[in-house]
């Protein structure tokens, strides 16, 4: 419940909160504090310092440029729902619930790196870009890559994420199917589907899964299979069962493995046809 003592930055910029960040091995970014907090609160971290990045308006925005969506990485949840982005927005409004959503931003998520986080889903089936920023520059990344494994990303010491760019989905039809406990409650299974829809065949297909890896997957096989022949109930079916080749899940307090496994396949099927009733 208690923190530990620790030292406060409020930075004025990016510029200073990157330098201060790379001068100070121990120091954090705090963005919505929403995972960062709660590990304090159980003193499973004990940075030096917390530099207070929330609030710089330089990372503040969601702006749609060409067929591409900017979002900067303080973006809150709440903000990302608000913004009606084809899959993402839909993303968003199912994590935690309404007081978390006001809080927590994009770039604390990618961040932080939960395997049961639920953007990850949407980012791995939208082929997402990540922007990172230090006092050297700025590198861009793709999603995939910069997840390199549960809670962690390939960020050093005075990197910070700045801006997640993805596709705007514009034609596309699109859902995101969370299996949880209650409301409120992290994924036990989490599938984003979008997919381009011409007559009745599907030109492409993206199928992002969530909770049942280290890091989320493309289940792209099963993309294939939907994108083989005309949309029927067996080519629904066949991609739904192939999508559980993705998962491999672990048995925790959500369910067991083979549970969580054939979920997949369930929530694969949901998701594709929440999306083709749109
Ligand atoms: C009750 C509860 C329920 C929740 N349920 C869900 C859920 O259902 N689904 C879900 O996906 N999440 C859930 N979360 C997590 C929530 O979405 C967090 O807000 C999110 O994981 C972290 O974002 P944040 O902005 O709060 O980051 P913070 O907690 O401030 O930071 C998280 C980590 O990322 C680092 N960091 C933050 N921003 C940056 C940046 N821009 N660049 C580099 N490093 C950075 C921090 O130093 C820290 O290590 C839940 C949290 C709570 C408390």
């Amino acid at each position: 419940m208690y923190p530990p003592k620790i030292g406060y930055v409020i930075p004025d910029n990016v510029k200073e909160a990157v330098e201060f960040l790379e001068s100070h091995d121990d120091a954090k970014p705090l963005a919505g504090g929403h995972s960062l907090i709660p590990m304090l609160k159980l003193r499973i971290i004990r940075p030096s310092y917390l530099v207070e990045i929330r609030r710089l308006p330089e990372l503040h925005y969601i702006r749609v440029e060409g067929n591409v969506v900017k979002i900067g990485s303080m973006s809150t949840h709440y903000d990302i729902v608000k913004a009606n982005i084809p899959l993402l927005s839909e993303t968003a409004s199912k994590i935690g619930d309404p007081q978390v959503r006001n809080m927590g931003t994009i770039g604390g998520s990618i961040s932080h790196l939960d395997p049961a986080a639920d953007y990850p889903a949407a980012l791995i089936a939208l082929d997402a870009k990540v922007k990172i920023r230090s006092s050297r520059g700025e590198r861009v990344e793709n999603f995939s890559s910069f997840a390199k494994d549960m809670f962690t990303p390939d960020l050093n010491q005075g990197e910070i994420v700045t801006e997640i760019e993805i596709p705007l989905l514009k034609d596309y039809k699109y859902s995101y199917q969370k299996l949880e406990r209650r409301a409120g409650d992290f994924a036990i299974v989490g599938v984003a589907v979008a997919l381009k829809v011409n007559g009745d065949v599907i030109e492409d297909a993206r199928i992002g899964l969530t909770a049942v890896n280290k890091t989320a997957v493309r289940a792209t096989e099963a993309e294939k299979i939907l994108m083989s022949g005309k949309i029927s109930e067996k080519l629904i079916e066949d991609a739904a069962t192939k999508a559980m080749d993705y998962a491999n899940p672990t048995s925790d307090i959500r369910g067991s493995a083979e549970y969580k496994k054939k979920m997949v396949k369930v929530m694969t099927k949901r998701a594709i046809l929440a999306a083709l009733s749109r």
